[in-house]
């Protein structure tokens, strides 16, 4: 807090937050948080990465945000990843209306219409539809809950990831004490004892039929493993999972460290992967010279 207070300033545009953080803690100063930005004259901006949190029990207005995207791939949906259809509509408060871009959508009750006559807007942007159906269907999908049905989803979310934290700190290590909300971040730094990494243990749980969790991310946590159970799973599935985890611990380390030994790609080189990318069967054809 100190250091944000030192850091603000007349130079100070705004403060992107995420909370509950990427550890799955709660900032609970977070409106003296937003006391130190406005003050400088700036806005607090709401990631909205950790929505399923939050749903139903409290909202980013109420923290003192500013405004929030919504990530609907995380929190209501939509499909995730592999360069997927992303889409994220942005709410902002009241104050910030005038800036938002046209045109606006209007209703006079009977027809709809376009309004372009709004003097302070940031103007059109490019991609003003954005992915239409799949705003649709995080709509469909957040009516098809109801406002309880999104609170049980926070509630369950939340229950589910204190339950397997708390079964497998037994495991590993669990930085930072105190309660979580929907994910946690485990250290695989006591692994090394054993000649392992956090990435051999994602690895093997391959070979064990489990999707693993995020390695590495966040940096701040040494051989991290963040895991992010959401509502969905039951609580035979979490079981399962803590008990591979403990399992793979008392495997033969030559195995693990040597995993995935049951899929048909073995491990990938992943740095090479990003610098190299090879994207289509063309690409890959002239690399080899074929
Ligand atoms: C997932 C995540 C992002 C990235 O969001 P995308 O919409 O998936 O690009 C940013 N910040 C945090 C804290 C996240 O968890």
């Amino acid at each position: 807090m100190a250091a944000l207070k030192q850091a603000a300033g007349p130079r100070t545009l705004a403060l992107m937050l995420t909370n509950p953080n990427t550890l799955g803690i709660f900032e609970a100063r977070v409106h003296e948080i937003a006391d130190i930005v406005h003050a400088a004259g700036g806005l607090l901006y709401y990631d909205g990465a950790n929505f399923n949190a939050i749903l139903g029990r409290t909202n980013p207005g109420a923290m003192g945000f500013d405004i929030v995207h919504f990530n609907l791939h995380k929190t209501f949906t939509t499909p995730h990843g592999g360069g997927g259809p992303g889409v994220g509509p942005v709410g902002v408060k009241k104050i910030l209306e005038p800036f938002l871009p046209v045109p606006r959508i209007t209703f006079d009750g009977t027809r709809y219409g376009l309004d372009y006559a709004q003097p302070k807007s940031i103007g059109k942007v490019r991609a003003w539809y954005g992915n239409f159906a799949l705003i649709l269907r995080a709509y469909a999908y957040i009516l098809s809950q109801g406002s309880d049905g999104l609170a049980w989803v926070t509630d369950r979310a939340v229950l589910n990831a204190n339950y397997l934290a708390k079964r497998l700190r037994a495991q590993l290590d669990l930085p930072y004490p105190g309660l979580r909300k929907h994910e946690f971040v485990l250290s695989g730094g006591k692994l090394k004892d054993r000649g392992l990494r956090t990435m051999d243990l994602a690895k093997r749980l391959m070979d064990h039929g489990f999707h693993p969790p995020t390695v590495y991310f966040p940096p701040l946590i040494e051989e991290a493993l963040m895991v992010e159970p959401t509502e969905t799973e039951s609580k035979e599935t979490l079981d399962a999972f803590a008990d591979t985890v403990a399992a793979i611990l008392k495997e033969d380390p030559e195995i693990v460290r040597t995993a995935p030994h049951n899929t048909t790609a073995k491990r990938v080189d992943e740095v090479l992967a990003a610098r190299e990318p090879i994207l289509s069967w063309r690409m890959w054809r002239k690399k080899k010279g074929v």
